[in-house]
């Protein structure tokens, strides 16, 4: 099973984020394989979900690399808006 990556290089050269589908021409986030609409480095989010697989396959060994991006993907979704309501429950908006 080939590695798990937040991202892939395509031809032409440019970099697509597999978190949020982005696709970037700039050189600077190819080189450093940045992500500009997660505000993130790849390197980082490789990171945080290769560990997610690790804990995924002692119970579930045979789950797809797909499957534990899919998971990947719900789990950021649901930690935004934790930290969203958490911005809000800090009352940035408060008069
Ligand atoms: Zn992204």
């Amino acid at each position: 099973m080939s590695e798990l990556s937040s991202c892939e290089v395509l031809p032409g050269p440019a970099i697509r984020c597999l978190i949020c589908d982005a696709v970037s021409f700039h050189p600077t986030d190819i080189s450093e394989k940045y992500c500009s609409r997660c505000s993130s480095f790849h390197e980082t989010m490789t990171t945080a979900l290769q560990s997610l697989a690790m804990s995924v396959r002692l119970i579930s060994p045979q789950m797809p690399n797909a499957e534990i991006l899919r998971l990947f993907k719900t789990l950021l979704v649901l930690i935004g808006e934790a930290n969203r309501r958490t911005m809000k429950g800090h009352g940035i908006q408060r008069s």
